[in-house]
């Protein structure tokens, strides 16, 4: 019989099952692929964003419930020490081996190389007393403590206590799945409905002849009373289905979160790099000069953004791009430039889960102790990374939450065990 069984062998349960191994827990971990850390290998474009140094949880993360930012702070907080967030990653992959490197904040491995992560971590996992079972999906859970059935295809297992590190739903081909909320649920947890998050965006307005265009963009993100509900900026990369990015993944939680409850979001976009009206108005003053050289509208557009973009610009104020601005009147004019300082795309849905980095939703934060991740509703079962309702903007926060949390869990296991 185990101490502990960790169902799920990426970030969370990774850590989880170190930490277990280390304070010498007797540790069953079970994936259902054939590697573990399979989708740590991908992250960070293959350079593992591991945390980030501008940590500020009210900012960086999201969730349904409204009482989340005492959840975070908590759950990411040490009870052993008082380093914050970051500190404690930094340590823990030292303690691996894993020396680390800052670049605008964003911690990296300093190999850069995501995969480095991923080995001294599976190393570590061959130190301790861990039995890892891989190509097994647990289909269910029975009992309860101190002494639960793991039932997956081909075996059963028995283990005193459970730590639920099966992930989100999203990228499903990197081990995304839905099977952390079905057992979840199956244990009586209440699960908030997923949305897929970090992803693109899908807009009203057809793209096709952008497509492939990347430009530097402002963006706000305005709800249907032209509130400003969150704001970014950085490349804008304009697809066919839509506008993707970096700046563009870190709107998409609060855009799914609206469009959830009925209202059709806009982003409203500035190709104009300026935080005032300065730049507008001096544009502005500057079509004067224009219309008296001999310049067509989309080359006085094009002075501005990409040609194909100018182009777009055109046709969507009804203007011909080959006319010339001296031939266009103020109001066409003014137009032309509130389409570069506020272009307004309406966001229909977003990309679908297979595209997204994280899933928003997931086990309700309510029904979890964030002390030590244990669930306030199954003595003896632990809830971890991102199968709860909490998913982190771009910039090494996913990986901090999953990270921490399965820290946590597998020593508030350990303390318990000594207590027992
Ligand atoms: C392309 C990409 C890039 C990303 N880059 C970054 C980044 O640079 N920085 C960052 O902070 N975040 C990044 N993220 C997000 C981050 O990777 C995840 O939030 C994090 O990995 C979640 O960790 P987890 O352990 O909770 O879940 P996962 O890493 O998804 O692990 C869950 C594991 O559970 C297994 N499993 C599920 N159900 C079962 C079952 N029933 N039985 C057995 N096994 C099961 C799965 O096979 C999987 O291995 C990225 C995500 C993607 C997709």
């Amino acid at each position: 019989m185990y101490d502990l069984c960790i169902i799920g062998g990426g970030a969370a349960g990774l850590s989880c099952a170190i930490t277990a191994g280390r304070l010498g827990l007797k540790t069953l971990l079970i994936d259902k692929n054939n590697k573990l850390g399979k989708k740590l290998y991908a992250t960070g474009n293959g350079r593992c964003n591991l945390t980030n140094m501008n940590f500020d949880s009210k900012v960086h993360f999201n969730s349904s419930a409204t009482a989340y930012n005492y959840f975070i702070d908590s759950a990411l907080s040490n009870s052993y020490s008082k380093k914050t967030p970051n500190q404690q990653i930094i340590e823990f992959m030292s303690s691996l081996g894993i020396n680390t490197m800052e670049d605008n904040g964003y911690v990296y491995p300093s190999s850069a190389q995501a995969s480095s992560v991923v080995w001294a971590m599976l190393d570590a996992i061959k130190s301790y007393d861990i039995n890892v079972v891989q190509n097994e999906e647990v289909l269910s859970i029975s009992g309860k403590y101190p002494e639960f059935t793991i039932k997956c295809k081909n075996e059963a297992f028995n283990a005193a206590r459970i730590v639920l590190a099966n992930g989100g739903a999203a990228y499903k081909s990197l081990g995304g799945s839905t099977s952390g909320y079905q057992i979840a649920k199956s244990l009586g947890h209440s699960v908030i409905s997923q949305r897929p998050s970090l992803c693109g965006i899908c807009v009203k307005e057809c793209l096709d002849a952008v497509a492939g265009v990347r430009a530097n963009a402002q963006i706000k993100l305005l709800d249907n009373n032209s509130t400003v509900v969150q704001t970014s900026k950085g490349e804008l990369q304009i697809t066919k289905q839509g506008v993707s990015g970096i700046c563009i993944f870190e709107l998409s939680s609060k855009a799914g979160r609206l469009l959830e409850e009925g209202i059709n979001p806009i982003l409203d976009i500035s190709f104009i790099h300026s935080e005032d009206n300065k730049k507008y108005n001096q544009i502005l003053k500057s079509i004067d000069n224009i219309s008296d050289c001999n310049r067509t509208t989309i080359g006085f557009l094009n002075g501005y953004v990409n040609d194909k973009l100018a182009a777009y610009i055109c046709d969507t104020n009804n203007i011909s791009g080959k006319s010339m601005v001296s031939e266009l009147n103020k109001t066409q004019l003014t137009n032309l430039v509130e389409s570069l300082y506020s272009l307004k795309l309406h966001i229909t849905s977003l990309y679908d889960m297979e595209q997204a980095q994280v899933t928003a939703g997931g086990v309700n934060i309510n029904e979890i102790n964030p002390k030590t991740m244990e669930s306030l509703k199954v003595p003896g079962l632990y809830i971890t990374g991102e199968l709860l309702d909490i998913d982190g903007i771009c910039g090494g926060y996913n990986l901090t939450f999953a990270i921490l949390t399965g820290i946590k869990a597998g020593k508030s296991i350990n303390d318990k065990n000594k207590s027992d």
